[in-house]
């Protein structure tokens, strides 16, 4: 049975004290899937597996975690298609690029260098934290120093940390909805409650100061902020920015910003750093990023958080014994990357603008499925609300999770449900594909989905 994201999170809230005040009206949403299952001891019932793996195999905490659902249905595609599908996936989220050859060659030179064979710092190769320093105030004007830059084994990594180190059991985070899978793990990993602040098709998906408001609590301590964003694309204007940002201050907030996708803006849109549009939140802001999206480099796993000293500190303290430094080789990878010119992202931005616009029209065509052009990122968010309870090839699916599989077996067209990012009725398809591919697959898709009565 699925389990609700809103029953994990009363199931969270049930062991802590009861916030002293809730202005919220609306109750989370979205829903998760069971853990994988266990495996069975021989000769013993399956009554008492249950029990003892749910008693005391796993943990609470960790068997609350669900897989991702992002590189679940990746592997299912990329299973089919060994199996000899002629599978087209659109949920990867990482770009169809390879690595620029000098990034590569710098990490291959890195191998032979005997510092690089070593443990290094915990917080990351110091030449790195100084080139990510420069960096940022390069891209976004944000005027860091190297001490407050701690490199991670991914964005993924960076995104724990910062919450594992600012949240105690209890405290509350503001998490526009949809989000990006991992958030709400990583916040119910720390203790935290993750109240997701619902947006639609109808705002472009972006949240507004008095919505935020209306679920602010005297236990929020974070709002989470991304723009452009995964899974929607996103991309707030400045002016909102900054009005966020002002509001998260004048409250004393934490803000956590996710800019991962910084350089992936499309048409008049602009990216804006929250820490730069609200300049007085520097003691409580987090800024979470990484070579993955911009370079081509997922595989590689480096990211970094930026933070105030002692968080910093903090979170460096914490990946010390939880990973100690990440490897030298990718660092010295990433270096040469952050070093150096943003024409690699500049010759992928020109790609992904024109197969958004090319996806986003084709979802648009199609009956029942509504999806705004995505200003940032590479990802289409069309509704499908229209589509689901309606009969289709033989059957009815009742949710956008049995659509998305009822769509894979019938077309081998693989897209993420929208429960996976808090918001049932919607489909997310990556744009980060081939253009031949793309168009197919959404042909494909458009044509089983106007069948539906
Ligand atoms: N933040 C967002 C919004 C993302 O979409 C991703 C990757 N899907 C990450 C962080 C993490 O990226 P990585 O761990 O690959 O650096």
């Amino acid at each position: 049975m699925p389990l609700l994201l809103g029953d994990r999170h009363q199931l969270l809230k049930s062991t802590l004290p009861e916030p002293l005040s809730s202005n919220r009206t609306d109750e989370p949403a979205g829903l998760k899937q069971d853990p994988a299952p266990r495996p069975r001891q021989p000769g013993r019932d399956a009554t008492m597996d249950d029990m003892a793996s749910s008693q005391h195999r796993i943990s609470t905490r960790i068997g609350a975690i669900t897989e991702s659902a992002t590189l679940a249905v990746d592997a299912k595609a990329r299973a089919l298609k060994a199996a000899g599908r002629p599978v087209i996936g659109f949920g990867v989220g990482e770009p169809d690029f390879p690595t620029p050859d000098y990034i590569v060659e710098a990490a291959q030179r890195a191998c032979a260098v005997p510092r690089y064979q070593k443990y290094s710092p915990a917080a990351g190769l110091p030449e790195l934290r100084e080139a990510i320093a420069v960096k940022t105030a390069r891209d976004s004007g944000y005027e860091v120093t190297p001490g407050q830059v701690v490199v991670t084994n991914g964005g993924k990594q960076a995104v724990y940390e910062a919450f594992a180190t600012l949240i105690d059991p209890g405290d509350e985070v503001l998490m526009p909805a949809p989000y990006w899978t991992t958030y709400p793990e990583a916040i119910g990993l720390a203790g935290g409650t993750p109240v997701p602040v619902m947006t639609d098709e109808t705002s472009g998906y972006l949240t507004s100061v008095a919505d935020l408001e209306r679920h602010r609590t005297d236990r929020t301590k974070v709002l989470l902020f991304v723009s452009p964003s995964n899974p929607t694309g996103a991309v707030y204007p400045p002016e909102l920015v900054a009005e966020i940002g002002h509001w998260a201050a004048e409250h004393g907030l934490w803000v956590i910003t996710d800019e991962i996708y910084e350089h992936l803006v499309y048409g008049d849109a602009r990216f804006t750093s929250i820490a730069v549009a609200a300049p007085e939140l520097a003691d409580r802001v987090v800024v979470l990023n990484g070579v993955a999206k911009t370079y081509a480099m997922t595989g590689w796993r480096v990211g970094w958080m930026i933070a105030p000293p002692d968080v910093a500190k903090a979170a460096a303290d914490l990946q010390s014994h939880l990973t100690s430094n990440v490897c030298n080789v990718a660092q010295a990878a990433a270096l040469t990357a952050v070093s150096g010119d943003l024409s690699a992202v500049a010759r992928m931005r020109e790609a992904f603008d024109r197969r958004r616009l090319l996806m986003t029209g084709m979802l648009n065509e199609i009956p029942g499925v509504v999806c705004p052009l995505p200003d940032g990122a590479f990802y289409c968010y069309p509704s499908v609300k229209e589509v689901v309870g309606k009969e289709l090839a033989g059957r009815r699916p009742a949710n956008t999770t049995e659509l998305a599989e009822l769509v894979l077996d019938e077309v081998d067209v693989a897209v993420v449900p929208g429960e996976a990012f808090g918001t049932p009725g919607y489909f997310r398809l990556s744009c980060a594909l081939g253009d031949a591919d793309l168009e197919e697959g959404v042909t494909r898709l458009g044509k089983l989905l106007a069948q539906a009565r």
